[in-house]
């Protein structure tokens, strides 16, 4: 089926293209505005993606929230993981986010990517969220050029090998990733319901 995905982020549609390939699914073009992400939760940010972009254009549409809990700061930056390293509210590039990770966590200290994908359909109002995570270390230093935002710092717990996210080839990082997790239950889900 045709899903629009609401996001702006080409990496995100990227690998939710791989992960769903019997869906045709497609991102924002760079003009149409997302609702400012202000819930405090990855639930309420996927759905408030999602139902902006599905009442705009009257399609079913895709929302995902995603990003980083780092035990040693008590869960942040969580739902403000884009904009971690800003000064203001926008979002901040990956390498400036990455970096004030390595200067507040210590090395080694526990992570958690968790990705909340949400399907909204305005023609039946159906409304269904999806959770995947994965658990992993802080490396002492980035590693990696695959991948993007923080794997390169982030040692996955269903790799020790000692590789980073960002050293593992696409298919090893949709197995194991929150993301991955999170859209094989909407596919499972979307193969029974729709
Ligand atoms: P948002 O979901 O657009 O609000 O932003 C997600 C944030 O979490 C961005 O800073 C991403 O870089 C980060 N993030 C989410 N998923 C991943 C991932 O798979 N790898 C690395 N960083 C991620």
């Amino acid at each position: 089926m045709r899903l629009l995905v609401a996001t702006h982020n080409e990496q995100k549609l990227r690998e939710l293209s791989r992960m769903l390939p019997d869906h045709q699914l497609s991102k924002l073009d760079d003009a149409t505005p997302l609702p400012p992400e202000d819930g405090e939760t990855f639930e309420a940010n996927a759905l408030l993606k999602a139902r902006a972009v599905a009442a705009t254009t009257n399609e079913a549409a895709l929302g995902e929230d995603s990003g980083i809990e780092a035990a040693a700061l008590g869960g942040a930056p969580g739902v403000r993981s884009a904009r971690y390293a800003s000064v203001n509210a926008s979002n901040a590039s990956d390498v400036d986010n990455l970096a004030k990770l390595l200067r507040e966590a210590p090395a080694g200290s526990g992570l958690r990517y968790v990705s909340v994908l949400a399907y909204v359909d305005p023609a039946t109002g159906v409304e269904r969220l999806f959770r995947g995570e994965c658990g992993g270390r802080l490396a002492a230093a980035p590693r990696g050029d695959r991948g993007f935002g923080y794997d390169p710092v982030f040692l996955p717990d269903d790799r020790p090998d000692g590789r980073t996210m960002a050293e593992l080839a696409d298919a090893e990082k949709d197995l194991i990733s929150h993301r991955g997790r999170a859209a094989r239950e909407l596919l499972d889900w979307l193969a029974e319901a729709v």
